[in-house]
């Protein structure tokens, strides 16, 4: 983006006026030289904190103790973080503290892997002491120096590795996978948080199968607190998972947990242990608890003549309609096509005729209905109770089964018909 590269270059041109070093680094530069679109420019600089925040007139103070100052500009947002080292490593997680340097390739050194490892000036001069640009060349995720030491300072490193293996479609160096597999129960000391994040870049990027693949191999999330073993992912469930869309990873998620097996209040319960959000886990198990609904219900289809089946298939989609909301009504449609239904030929029908189905549904919720709760109550003067709820609900579904017309005085007759009924 021009803008965001324009302002960059102002906060680079701004550090080294006042006499400092200042380059690009890690993301950005890895992302420009494999001619991938960058989302975020990080700047790497010998300015101490307190001189970067004078010298700008709007910073956030991010992570002061670590370095890090936010440069806001003209919209942008920057991060700057002082060249330093990280010393004390406790129990494989980023360190507490750290100390300032005056040397860029000391701070190259801390990074996780070559490819991440390099820093490219303002007048373009590439700072890269590791061999990353060969290594991006090549194709390869190398650690920076031993890879044993890395993964015992830092575990989350090896998931790193395994994602950016996954969404580049790299291969991961000997060495470094080696030590994957050597070290792998040090993840045991990682939030579970940080391997959220991972995870959710990896499921998100274009072969998150691949990433399953390389986890499969080095049992690197094989842990108890992680509760889904690789083992457990029936690799015949999983094979579509390329193909869903990486915008929409809900549903690639709502795959990879339907191949290890999981029904839908275990998928929940499981992503708010992974610290997703509520909304983000719901949206997730939705899709399967819709599939656990449908399924249930088929069975009982098969014995009955087509016509009267087809039409309890069409209530039965109704009913999802009003149970559901669009997203998740969409997300299942695609889910359920891509895992291919077409041996139930009940589940087949529903994917084919539904959206015809949803045409027709004019109300979705009892504030739709061309009659209001209190009107019902005058009208059958019965004392309010949990029973109108239950009555506009039910009127909500005839309406939207297209059995009563959504019209006030035939709702009323209809909720009196109804009540005489129970
Ligand atoms: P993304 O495209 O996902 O943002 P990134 O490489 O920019 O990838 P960030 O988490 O934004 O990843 O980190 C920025 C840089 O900080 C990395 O390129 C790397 O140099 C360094 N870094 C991040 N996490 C670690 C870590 N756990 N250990 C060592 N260096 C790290
Ligand atoms: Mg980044």
């Amino acid at each position: 983006e021009p803008g965001m590269v324009q302002q960059a270059e102002l906060v680079l041109r701004t550090l080294m006026n006042a006499g400092y070093e200042a380059y690009w680094v890690g993301g950005c530069v890895r992302d420009e030289l494999m001619g991938r679109p960058i989302h975020d420019m990080d700047i790497t600089t010998s300015a101490h904190p307190e001189e970067v925040v004078s010298l700008f007139e709007r910073t956030v103070p991010t992570g002061i103790k670590h370095g890090t100052v936010t440069v806001l500009l003209d919209g942008y947002s920057f991060e700057v973080t002082t060249f330093r080292t990280e010393s004390v490593y406790e129990q494989h997680r980023r360190p507490s503290s750290v100390s300032f340097v005056q040397d860029i390739t000391e701070d190259l050194k801390r990074r996780d892997f070559t490819m991440n490892a390099i820093a490219l000036s303002l007048d373009g001069r590439w700072v890269d002491p590791f061999g990353g640009m060969e290594d991006i060349e090549r194709g390869i995720i190398r650690c920076v120096g031993d890879a044993d030491e890395r993964f015992k300072e830092d575990a989350l490193r090896m998931l790193r590795g395994v994602r950016f293996a996954s969404v580049f479609h790299f291969n991961l160096a000997k060495s470094t996978w080696r030590a994957i597999i050597q070290h792998r129960e040090f993840m045991n000391d990682i939030a579970m948080e940080r391997i959220r994040v991972e995870m959710e870049k990896m499921m998100a990027g274009p072969h998150p199968l691949r990433g399953l693949e390389l986890l499969g191999r080095s049992r690197l999330l094989d842990l108890p607190k992680i509760g889904l073993s690789s083992a457990n992912i029936d690799q015949s469930k999983v094979t579509m998972l390329d193909q869903l869309p990486a915008d929409k990873p809900s549903i690639r998620w709502a795959m990879l947990l339907f191949a290890a097996g999981l029904k839908s209040d275990e998928a929940l319960s499981l992503l708010k242990r992974w610290t997703f959000s509520n909304v983000k886990a719901k949206e997730i198990s939705d899709i399967l608890r819709m599939s656990e609904h449908i399924y249930t219900e088929l069975p009982t289809l098969i014995e009955k003549p087509n016509k009267i089946a087809l039409d309890e298939l069409r209530l039965l989609w109704i009913r999802q309609l009003l149970t559901y909301d669009e997203g998740t009504i969409h997300n299942w449609l695609v889910f359920e096509r891509t895992k291919s239904s077409e041996h139930d030929p009940f589940m087949k029908l529903i994917l084919d005729q539904a959206l015809e189905w949803n045409e027709h549904v004019t109300v979705k919720h009892v504030k739709d209905l061309a009659v209001t709760g209190k009107e019902v109550l005058q009208e059958l003067s019965i004392p309010a109770g949990p029973w109108l709820g239950n009555l506009l609900q039910q009127l909500l579904f005839d309406v939207a089964a297209g059995q009563v017309p959504n019209d006030k005085q035939q709702l009323l007759e209809q909720a009196k018909r109804v009540m005489n009924k129970l």
